[in-house]
């Protein structure tokens, strides 16, 4: 079926049929605007992402219920990383009108999926016609304690820097799509990434972090920003990076330089935060209750710059937006 046998209320209405509404949410779809009801004493964290047809996302690469899960997780994970709850999201999208209904209901099913489990609820959006390709456009609204709510500006010199779950996985995926595969462990984290809700919240609730960001373009680029608001440097072990063991059998194969794939690979969605050198011991601890894991991969200096010590002792040479190459011996 098309969306234009459909209409642009058809399908408004049936989305808004498959949402439950709770989390305080007073007004949801179907007025002219929707009410929530905000925790006393609380911040409103909101964020907004959008992903591009041939920008972001190839059709001929991901299902819908994927990409679906994927538009919401890479907003829940920048909540994660303010430390906030992610309560309540808006869905705006621009369709072109050749997208089948069964592709939609794929869509829809994959967000609402992963809304149910993340416990957001959608309260509305916009949609309109698309003359290019398709666009969707989330904005997450989430709350936490003025108190708690992490910042990327609050490093020191001296906090060592702490990052979730692996690298490098979601850019092996994606070369690995790239090279015409379509299935396993490092394509799977690339289409349907998991935002690290729980770690950021319990991170912040410990009081653990000096600062937090969501890796979204890379473990370089996104210490980069903290390194810029924090006014500091910061040294990077190459040979303590989290590198999972397929990333271990498989980046070789298709990068001459895996480890620049762990490096300035977008996409981890994984939480970097950085914790005084007396409360490090704590963070193991706080990880394992939740079964997950955080690997220190170095500190934070006052030098300015940041660098990366391979396991060699030679310092990669490295641009504040970007991983460049090795340089010689140091
Ligand atoms: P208006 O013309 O006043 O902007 P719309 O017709 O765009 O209203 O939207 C009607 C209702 O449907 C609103 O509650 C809006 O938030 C909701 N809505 C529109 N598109 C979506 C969507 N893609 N997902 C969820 N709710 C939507
Ligand atoms: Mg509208």
């Amino acid at each position: 079926m098309k969306l234009r046998e459909l209409g642009e209320f058809g399908f408004i209405d049936r989305i808004a049929g498959m949402v439950s509404e709770r989390n305080g949410v007073r007004i949801g779809i179907g007025d002219d605007a929707a009410a929530i009801e905000t925790s006393p004493g609380h911040l409103s964290l909101v964020t907004s992402d959008m992903l591009v047809e041939g920008v972001h996302f190839d059709l001929s690469f991901t299902d819908p219920f994927r990409l679906g899960r994927k538009s919401l997780a890479v907003n829940l994970s920048d909540i994660a990383a303010m430390g906030g709850l992610s309560r309540h999201f808006l869905l705006s999208l621009a369709i072109p009108p050749h997208l089948t209904v069964e592709f939609l209901d794929g869509f829809v099913g994959g967000l609402l999926g992963m809304a149910e489990e993340f416990n957001v609820t959608l309260i509305g959006g916009d949609t309109c016609r698309s003359t290019g390709g398709l666009v969707i456009s989330i904005t997450l609204h989430g709350e936490q304690v003025p108190d708690l709510v992490v910042r990327r500006n609050g490093a020191r010199p001296g906090d060592l820097i702490f990052v979730t779950g692996t690298l490098g996985d979601s850019a092996l995926g994606l070369a690995q799509l790239g090279a015409g595969e379509r299935e396993g462990e490092a394509i799977e984290r690339h289409l349907n990434p998991i935002p690290r809700t729980r770690a950021g919240m319990a991170i912040a609730e410990a009081g653990l972090a000096t600062s937090m960001i969501d890796i979204s373009d890379g473990l370089l680029a996104d210490l980069g920003h903290i390194l810029k608001l924090s006014c500091a440097g910061a040294k990077i072990e190459l040979d303590r990076l989290p590198l999972s063991p397929f990333f271990r059998e498989k980046a070789p194969l298709l990068s001459s330089d895996p480890h620049s794939l762990a490096l300035a690979g977008g996409e981890d969605y994984e939480l970097l935060f950085t914790v005084r050198p007396d409360r490090a011991s704590e963070v193991e601890t706080l990880m394992a209750g939740m079964g997950e894991h955080a690997t220190a991969v170095g500190m934070i200096n006052s030098s300015g710059m940041l660098s990366v010590l391979s396991s060699d002792g030679r310092q990669l040479e490295i641009s504040r937006t970007g991983y460049n190459h090795f340089t010689g011996e140091t």
